[in-house]
């Protein structure tokens, strides 16, 4: 248990969730880690940083609007100013609505593409500055969507910012490799978190939905968590440019007829 050793993370939206899990997962592996949450979420974020801290003492919170520059910036130089440096930082916060396209409005468009890409700009730019000037390399670990790559009616803002963070993630991937920091992105498929809630509690439309996963039936977020202890650990030195699916082989579900 302790592939992260005295490694420092930070994980975005730590408050529930995916990004809850990952903080959790980061911390029993013996990293010191920064659960970041959303100014308004406190009630949430004090549980969860509750249980990070109770596998290492040494977690804090630190609050940001990913979408906001000031925030982040404030943020990375609050979490290298507690540790001393940044080792691993899990872009998770992510947000959705839902509105056919015909419909959507400006505002609507711009909240969602502010928070699940240009969030993920800032924070990594910010992250991976300080991790170029320290040294010694870091990972960069998105968590995208299989949405990066499966169409989803209804949901084109969504799709356009995940399809968005895939690419980048590819870029930096040879932007960063000559310092030594990986960046990789995890594609989640269903996974029961707050963010599925009204389909979760809508028998039919959660039928629905795992009707369409080969492994039948929805992921927790322990099991996306896994995949980013691998990502974040010195196991995956030379894996960078990479998505990871864990969708129970929803990607692979092609219906020919
Ligand atoms: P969630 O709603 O529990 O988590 C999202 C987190 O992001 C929340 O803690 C929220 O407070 C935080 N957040 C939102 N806006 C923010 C902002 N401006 N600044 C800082 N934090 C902010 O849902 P989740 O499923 O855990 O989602 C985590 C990530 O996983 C998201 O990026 C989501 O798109 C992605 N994802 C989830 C699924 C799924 O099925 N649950 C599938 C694919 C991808």
């Amino acid at each position: 248990m302790d592939r992260l050793k005295d490694k420092v993370a930070l994980v975005t939206g730590a408050s529930s969730g995916i990004g809850k899990s990952i903080a959790t997962r980061f911390a029993q592996e013996g990293a010191h880690v920064a659960v970041n949450y959303r100014p308004g979420s406190a009630k949430d974020h004090d549980a969860a940083l509750a249980e990070v801290a109770s596998f290492n003492a040494t977690a804090t919170a630190v609050e940001a609007d990913v979408s906001k520059r000031e925030d982040v910036e404030r943020m990375i130089a609050q979490v290298v100013e507690k540790f001393g440096r940044l080792d691993i930082c899990v872009n998770n916060a992510g947000i959705e609505i839902k509105r056919p396209f015909l419909e959507v409005s400006d505002d609507e468009w711009n909240k969602v593409v502010a928070v699940n890409l240009y969030g993920c700009f800032v924070v990594s730019q910010a992250a991976a500055r300080a991790m170029v000037k320290r040294g010694g390399g870091g990972k960069l670990i998105f968590i995208s969507s299989v949405h990066e790559d499966i169409p989803f009616p209804e949901y084109t803002a969504y799709c356009a910012s995940k399809g968005g963070v895939r690419m980048m993630m590819r870029n930096l991937a040879m932007e960063l490799a000559p310092y030594r920091v990986n960046c990789n992105n995890i594609a989640p498929g269903a996974i029961a978190t707050p963010i599925n809630q009204s389909v979760l509690e809508d028998p039919q439309a959660k039928q629905n939905a795992i009707s369409e996963i080969p492994w039948g039936r929805f992921g927790t977020p322990e099991e996306v968590a896994s995949v980013a202890v691998f990502l974040a650990s010195d196991e995956s030195e030379y894996v960078t440019g990479s998505t990871y699916y864990v969708d129970g082989g929803l990607t692979q579900q092609v219906t020919a007829y």
